[in-house]
């Protein structure tokens, strides 16, 4: 069944005397259970189609159906109630507070749902200790690695069970080795029943999706599995 449903969307931006288009009927459908890669190379549309995605900005025209809701034309208000209920976001720079403990951090998510503390603080450990960093819940994110601090960025995204995790080039502040494990806690997930979109330039992070699709001058176009050996960006 399709989580996402997205069928020619259009999106442009105005500059001066200029039209740049960054999306070119760009459709996609995503399934419960997928993990599909998004990759393209810088300016190719990918930050504009991760932005709409996520429910943080509209598209000019085309249909955006996410878990039966039609979600391109509504307010922001309504985006952001949907984007809370159905997306969890892993970004490149971790984007943890500075000044929370790794649970605290994990736990936000649930406080703008009005989980009550104890059981907020239940479901972060769960969480922190399916992505193996529950021993490290009292750290601040400065006591952690980069990969730690992935991995607990990664626990914030799960915690309220979202039907679709997006992560935008997860591994793009990581080290080749940690890049790995990282991307080895996002296959696990996945084979738990997560879904997943990854963003990435990286054709190697890339492949470790079980589907992968390009993006170009703000077209999308599927990569045949056949194909993957012989892509170059
Ligand atoms: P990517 O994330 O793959 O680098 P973007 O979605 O950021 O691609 O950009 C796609 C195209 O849209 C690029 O040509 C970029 O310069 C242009 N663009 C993106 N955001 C804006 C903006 N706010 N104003 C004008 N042009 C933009
Ligand atoms: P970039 O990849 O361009 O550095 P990010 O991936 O950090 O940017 O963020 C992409 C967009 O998502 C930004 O507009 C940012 O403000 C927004 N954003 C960041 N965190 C959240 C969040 N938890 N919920 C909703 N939107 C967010």
């Amino acid at each position: 069944e399709a989580i996402i449903h997205m069928r020619d969307l259009i999106k442009q931006y105005q500059m001066g005397d200029t039209t740049v288009t960054a999306l070119d009927h760009a459709s996609i459908t995503v399934k419960k259970g997928d993990f599909v890669s998004i990759v393209g190379p810088s300016g190719s549309g990918k930050s504009t189609l991760m932005n709409i995605i996520g429910c943080l900005d509209h598209p000019d025209s085309g249909e955006y159906i996410l878990e039966g809701q039609t979600v391109d034309k509504m307010k922001d208000y309504q985006l952001a109630t949907i984007r809370n209920e159905n997306i969890g976001f892993i970004f490149q720079n971790f984007n943890l507070l500075s000044r929370l403990t790794a649970v605290e951090n994990v736990e936000l998510p649930l406080i703008y749902r009005g989980t009550k503390a104890k059981e907020r603080r239940e479901m972060a450990m769960e969480s922190l200790k399916k992505v193996g960093i529950a021993d490290r819940a009292g750290h601040l994110p400065h006591q952690l690695s980069g990969g730690q601090q992935q991995r607990v960025a990664i626990a914030r995204a799960l915690v309220g069970e979202p039907p679709i995790l997006l992560a935008d080039e997860p591994t793009g502040a990581l080290d080749s080795q940690t890049s790995k494990e990282i991307m080895e806690v996002l296959s696990q997930l996945n084979q738990q029943g997560h879904t997943i979109i990854l963003i990435t330039h990286d054709p190697e992070v890339a492949k470790m999706g079980k589907r992968m699709v390009r993006i170009s001058d703000g077209k999308l176009s599927e990569v045949g599995m056949n194909e993957h050996e012989y892509l170059h960006i």
